[in-house]
């Protein structure tokens, strides 16, 4: 598989060189970085990708789901470039912030007020800083293999257990503690020992980058429950999970969080971040009441505010309910294949996100995910990386870790062709 894959794509392998030469490993994103080297892309329209080497793949990946509507979407470029054109980054504010904002305070029942950044890794680091402020505490409590974005606090724990920390200072370490995912006893006794030093809990409504791994309810209810009965505050990271209904996860599932933190789809496929939630805690950043540090050159972008606009009002209840019927799809069909071959999979995840773990079920946390960020080890058979290989030979581009979400784009037709895809490439898996 990985010789066909040179053979096929020559043309990324000599751009990966030219870029190895000027980049730390070839480009600027950590999660881009795969065996044996990444795809280049040359152009994206729709559901559908142009490789460098003049491949067309259906795209499975979607800028890690922030492409909710796949790629250029007519009405969000119209309204991007219309709001550009009439000046952009001016200095102070436009209505366009307002308008989002609004968006943002009507869909989701815990944001009374908002603040926009300009990634999903300010929205944590400021939505974080704001529940240390007003709780005057000094401690964060968050999962095991839960992803924040890449600040300081939410670095550690990423990897769950035992994996140092090159490059965050000790004393940040010591304020964080994590707790496995999904375990409201482990929570209830993290809480009995420490709560009265947290200042929140933050936790995503389901595991992204570990694996697409839904919480139950009863665990985000627990952590409702003990974070009120001691007074620390709760912040659901919706970055990914915004996506599954008009008001995101917190909707679905009936828990309503202290702070919510947003990114991705939410801002016209340009660099975006949002923290929202309860207007007392949100006014620590009101300049003249709790006076918290929030600056940004590029906060509340106009381009940014406009084409999100546009792009929530296209992610309606019927957007959403069909990328999620393509989703349960997906994840109902390939876990059958799955099951009439000898390899261990496990499909997880929820509305229009999956996973396809190379993992004996049930697949509930970090740890019963093991396999989860194998395509970047290259010591002894990897299963993810052979799949995704034999998945980009059949046309479909999708994280290397297994990972997948849907588009507005596609039809039944991506879909079956993802199905027949995997079909395919679960035979490859099974041959090595
Ligand atoms: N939180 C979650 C749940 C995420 O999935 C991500 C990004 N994958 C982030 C935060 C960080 O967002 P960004 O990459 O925009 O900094």
């Amino acid at each position: 598989l990985e010789k066909r894959y040179r053979e096929t794509n020559a043309e990324s392998y000599s751009l990966f060189e030219e870029a190895i030469s000027v980049l730390p490993g070839g480009d600027t994103r950590s999660v881009t970085y795969t065996q044996p080297f990444p795809t280049f892309i040359e152009s994206a329209s729709g559901c559908r990708m142009t490789t460098e080497d003049g491949d067309e793949v259906i795209d499975f990946l979607n800028n890690y789901t922030q492409a909710v509507h796949g790629h250029s979407p007519e009405p969000v470029v119209d309204a991007v470039v219309e709001r550009f054109k009439k000046g952009n980054g001016l200095g102070s504010p436009t209505r366009d912030i307002t308008e989002l904002a609004t968006r943002l305070v009507d869909r989701f029942p815990s944001v009374d007020s908002v603040r926009f950044a300009n990634s999903g890794t300010e929205a944590t680091m400021n939505a974080t800083r704001a529940a240390i402020a007003y709780t005057e505490r000094d401690h964060i409590l968050k999962v095991k293999g839960g992803y924040h974005g890449t600040h300081d606090a939410v670095e550690v724990g990423i990897t769950g257990d035992g994996r140092e920390h090159p490059g965050i200072p000790s004393s940040v370490e010591e304020r964080v503690t994590t707790v496995r995912y999904n375990d409201p006893d482990a929570l209830k006794e993290v809480f009995e020992a420490h709560g009265s030093e947290f200042a929140c809990f933050i936790v995503e409504p389901f595991l992204g980058a570990a694996g697409m791994i839904p919480a139950t309810t009863e665990y985000l209810q627990t952590a409702r429950d003990l974070t009120e009965e001691h007074d620390s505050l709760l912040v659901f990271d919706e970055v990914m999970s915004a996506r599954v209904s008009v008001g995101g996860a917190q909707e679905k599932r009936g828990v309503i969080p202290d702070l919510t933190t947003f990114g991705k789809i939410i801002g016209g496929g340009l660099p975006v971040g949002a923290f929202g939630g309860r207007e007392d805690v949100m006014n620590v950043y009101h300049p003249e009441e709790g006076n918290v540090g929030h600056s940004g050159t590029f906060n509340g972008n106009p381009a940014t505010m406009a084409g999100g606009v546009v792009m929530l009002d296209l992610l309606d209840e019927d957007a959403i309910r069909e990328i999620n019927q393509h989703g349960d799809r997906i994840r109902e069909e390939v876990q059958g294949i799955a099951d009439d071959t000898d390899l261990p999979v496990t499909v997880t995840g929820e509305g229009s996100v999956f996973h396809i773990h190379f993992a004996e079920g049930p697949v509930t946390d970090f740890e019963s995910a093991g396999s989860g960020l194998e395509a970047t080890d290259d010591s002894g058979p990897n299963h993810s990386l052979a799949f995704y290989l034999g998945m980009r030979d059949r046309g479909i581009f999708m994280a290397p870790r297994g990972m997948g979400n849907i588009s507005t784009p596609m039809t039944d037709e991506e879909i079956d062709s993802f199905v027949r895809a995997a079909e395919g490439a679960l035979r490859d898996v099974e041959a090595i």
